[in-house]
């Protein structure tokens, strides 16, 4: 069975949610073959086992703590060229599209990114994207090269497998490209209890109608209760309510979470393009015309401030 390359986001040796969610999709498409940097790479092998990953190419040379992306390239155009998979997985991440973008350039291969869904076809993986505020869904396939494809984090439920991998340290030349950026420090930001904005299950957004900074702490109340993640609208963001790291939307994170509640936020187009593929939406808003209904499953026209308090209390109470 032809193997399927799935680079995989990791801090330290614990897998993150996405890359599993790409091992998942990658079984419908071959045998999966994890490709693991960096620092702590060995200690991801058991995780990526459990969820189906046939072998396991551990890359942990300086070169992948000291550049940025481009090592994976390096490592993913190697084994691509050595293996000849039929699919390269990637999150559809910043990092993981720039990524996904330079190993297509290198490979002479077709790209598709932002998928939301990928199956097998007979002309190879068949992927779909969700476009145009969720009314449409674009059915794709790459035609050229080996398809490289970056997938949204949470398309789907992670779903173990468990095999006993195979692990192999091969050889990857870093070129000249590697060195071109060289990290000079990374901090950890804080995060707190809450869960990632992208690998969340249920993020709780707040907009203009939220009011000032200090009322953000009822949005997080209701994120705490539902052990969500924090969004916020480019206008709240704008106007210094919430860090921009929290922004979703066209110029900030794209999320597609099980439940999206989107509190006194208007439903911009700019907004809709980073939570149109949230699978439930939950909207609070006072104008009973707001676009942000015409996305919602669920909609409460009511003031944030009555109708959120409420929600806590219903919830803590069940
Ligand atoms: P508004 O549009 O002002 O809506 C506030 C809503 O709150 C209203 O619907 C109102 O009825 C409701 N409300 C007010 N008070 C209450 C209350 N007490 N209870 C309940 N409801 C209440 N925006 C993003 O979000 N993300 C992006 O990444 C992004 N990128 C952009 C990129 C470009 C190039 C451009 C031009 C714009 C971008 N925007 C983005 C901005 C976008 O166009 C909107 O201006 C923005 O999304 C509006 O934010 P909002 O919905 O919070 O505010």
């Amino acid at each position: 069975m032809a193997e399927i390359l799935v680079l995989v986001d990791h801090a330290d040796g614990a897998v993150r949610k996405p890359a599993l969610e790409l091992l998942t999709l990658a079984r419908r498409l071959g045998e999966p073959s994890a490709v693991v940097l960096g620092p702590g790479a060995d200690a991801a092998t058991d995780t990526l086992g459990r969820f189906g990953a046939h072998k396991v190419y551990v890359v942990d040379a300086p070169e992948t703590e000291e550049h940025l992306v481009t090592p994976a390239v390096d490592a993913l155009a190697q084994l691509a060229a050595r293996v000849g998979p039929a699919a390269i997985l990637l999150p559809s991440t910043p990092d993981g599209k720039e990524t996904a973008a330079r190993v297509a350039l290198r490979l002479d291969s077709g790209l598709i990114t932002d998928a939301v869904d990928v199956t097998a076809g007979q002309d190879g993986p068949v992927t779909e994207q969700s476009a145009f505020a969720a009314t449409h869904r674009v059915t794709s396939r790459v035609t050229v090269g080996v398809p490289v494809i970056a997938v949204r984090p949470n398309a789907t439920p992670p779903e173990p497998a468990p095999v006993t991998p195979l692990v192999e340290k091969p050889d990857i030349v870093f070129g000249p490209a590697s060195a071109a950026v060289t990290v000079v420090s990374r901090t950890a930001r804080e995060r707190g209890e809450r869960p990632e904005l992208t690998e969340a299950d249920i993020v709780v957004s707040g907009g203009r109608g939220v009011n000032g900074a200090e009322n953000f702490a009822l949005v997080e109340r209701v994120a705490d209760t539902l052990g969500a993640a924090v969004g916020a609208s480019r206008a709240a963001v704008d106007a210094g309510w919430y860090p921009h790291s929290h922004q979703v939307g066209q110029t900030g994170t794209q999320v597609s979470p099980q439940l999206y509640l989107a509190a006194g936020i208007s439903g911009a187009i700019q907004h809709r393009a980073g939570m149109q593929t949230s699978r439930t939406i939950v909207a609070v808003n006072k104008d009973a015309d707001a676009p942000i209904f015409e996305l919602a499953d669920y909609g409460v026209v009511g003031d944030l401030f009555q109708v959120l308090p409420q929600l806590v209390e219903e919830i803590e109470r069940r």
